[in-house]
């Protein structure tokens, strides 16, 4: 299996720069975005909407999204059970051409994706680039995965044929957050379906106009509508439904912790009509820390601290939430990354010198400037320049007492905890007194120290000398363990495995003499 990642344009080029800019200004004129339901190939506007607001201009209306009701599910089920095995038969060969094809018809439209998503989420160009080829990787990698590696074993012996094969586990439920609105949502829809799988993808209310024009690629390029409806709504009404869903084998879920969690309890229950065991695949927040040592390259420390703890706006699930620095080195890292901080340029990400943009809504940013009152005593170092309107909080940095809920709790804002520790070693038992276990950073020059983070760490994800976010597809396949999540490690070799079962067939191939239709 030959698998490439997608190159990443580099925006110190003036060229890229302008034809970005051009297609994120033309965008303007088609805000708001109208997000329809697609229930097979019908598609429908509804007058009952959810009504997103741009983060930077908040008069704005950014998106206008219709809300899929019961009977739209209801009616989604109906067709996928009616199409479902069209689409189960089809070979493997196919699918996984099909979604090559998913990948080119993304790239062929990869500017005008980026301007929906940034227009919904306020994101960093750079960052928006990142996220995107990620989700072209994750088509290319799984269709590549599912024809190569997913393949039927036989073994046949003197009398016995034997086969051990892999089938879709049947409709599938994605539920996904608005975070990674280009990649979650791609790469959770196109591993069950690029296994056969049908899928009712529900994208987080506040990123539907990205994931709708995700989808349209998926169409597009050739998956039938049948089998991949989209289904936007409230979480708390479609999402539930979906999940309680007596015909839903999978829940494909990534989000908060809270919302996972409720989901588990619900979709244990056996619902009326019920016939499989549902199953939850379920990639929730994180905690993340990095630990600075002694002897720690300074330089690659605050580079590091600065993109893992800001980036997006601390708005990942991997970005850096709790910082233990050396006593050797405290002083001296904390003094450059309070200086570094305030350099930051926070203002609209249509201007692309500008490193931090705003959070995503006023529920988020009113959330933020609360924590940021009540920890106000703890605070060492803020990001001074900030615009008037607009949902910004500064990038800020804590001092709070160890254990206090700025080292328990998922933020999810620029804000970031500091503490001094005496050894490597107890750095490690800060790092991993947590619920989460997602991503976590070392910044070493001892190769002793990089071993024991390497046995030591409870993280999915380690990373030793640089930041803690941005997974590659395929040479980091991300997702964490303890409260973090299931571990399904999106871009991964396990992953496709979620959205099979394997099936074993044995024959006895010593006849007892002929059947009469043979003789015939
Ligand atoms: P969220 O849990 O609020 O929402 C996620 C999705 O779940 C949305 O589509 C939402 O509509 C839906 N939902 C909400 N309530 C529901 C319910 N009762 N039943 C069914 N669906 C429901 O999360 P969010 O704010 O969109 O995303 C941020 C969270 O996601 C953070 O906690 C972050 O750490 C986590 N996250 C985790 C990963 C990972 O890979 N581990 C990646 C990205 C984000």
């Amino acid at each position: 299996m030959e698998f490439k990642n997608e190159t990443i344009r580099d925006f110190s080029m003036d060229t890229e720069r302008n034809t970005l800019r051009s297609v994120l200004n033309s965008i303007k004129k088609s805000i708001p975005f109208e997000v329809p339901i697609s229930v097979g190939d019908t598609e429908k506007f509804s007058t009952n909407r959810f009504v997103h607001k741009n983060p930077w201009s908040p008069d704005l209306v950014v998106s206008r999204v219709s809300l899929t009701t019961a009977n739209d599910l209801e009616e989604a089920i109906q067709i996928s059970k009616k199409y479902g095995n069209q689409w189960k038969h089809r070979s493997q060969e196919d699918r996984s051409h099909l979604f090559i094809k998913v990948a080119e018809k993304l790239v062929s439209k990869k500017d005008f994706i980026i301007s929906v998503c940034i227009w919904e989420t306020g994101k960093h160009i750079t960052e928006a680039e990142i996220e995107f080829a990620e989700a072209v990787d994750f088509c290319r990698y799984y269709a590549d995965f599912a024809r190569d590696q997913l393949l039927p074993n036989s073994i046949n012996l003197l009398g016995e044929d034997n086969l051990y094969y892999y089938q879709p586990k049947g409709i599938i439920g994605c539920i996904s957050p608005w975070n990674f609105p280009m990649a979650i949502f791609t790469g959770m829809c196109a591993g069950p379906l690029v296994t056969g799988n049908i899928v009712l993808a529900k994208p987080a209310e506040e990123t539907s106009a990205t994931a709708y024009e995700i989808t349209k690629c998926f169409w597009e390029a050739g998956v039938p509508k049948e089998v991949f409806h989209f289904l936007p709504g409230f979480g708390s009404e479609i999402g539930e439904a979906i999940v309680t869903h007596p015909e839903v084998s999978v829940i494909n879920f990534t989000g908060s912790r809270d919302v996972g969690l409720s989901i588990l309890k619900k979709a244990s229950i056996v619902s009326p009509g019920q016939r499989m065991i549902k199953k939850l695949v379920c990639e929730l927040g994180g905690k993340n820390a990095m630990i600075v040592d002694a002897d720690a390259d300074i330089d690659v420390a605050i580079q590091a601290i600065l993109s893992s703890a800001f980036g997006f706006q601390g708005q990942k699930c991997s970005a850096l939430s709790r910082l233990f620095v050396h006593n050797d080195c405290y002083d001296k890292l904390k003094e450059r990354l309070i200086a570094a901080m305030d350099g930051l340029l926070i203002g609209s990400p249509l201007d692309f010198e500008n490193r931090i943009g705003p959070v995503i809504h006023e529920e988020s940013f009113l959330r933020l400037l609360k924590l940021q009152k009540e920890n106000e005593s703890f605070l060492i170092g803020k990001t001074t320049l900030v615009p008037n309107t607009g949902f910004y909080i500064p990038p800020s940095l804590y001092e709070p007492p160890i254990f206090s809920s700025m080292w328990t709790s998922e933020i999810f804002g620029p804000l970031l905890s500091m503490q001094k520790i005496s050894s490597f070693a107890e750095g490690i038992q800060y790092a991993n007194d947590s619920d989460y276990a997602l991503t976590c950073g070392v910044i070493s020059r001892n190769p002793k120290h990089i071993l024991q983070a390497k046995l030591e760490i409870e993280a999915g994800n380690l990373y030793i000398n640089r930041g803690i976010t941005g997974a590659v597809v395929n040479r980091q396949p991300f997702g964490g363990g303890k409260l973090s999540g299931t571990g399904a490690k999106a871009g991964g070799p396990d992953y496709l495995h979620l959205f099979v079962e394997g099936k074993t067939y044995t024959e006895n191939t010593m006849r007892q003499g002929f059947s009469r239709d043979t003789l015939q």
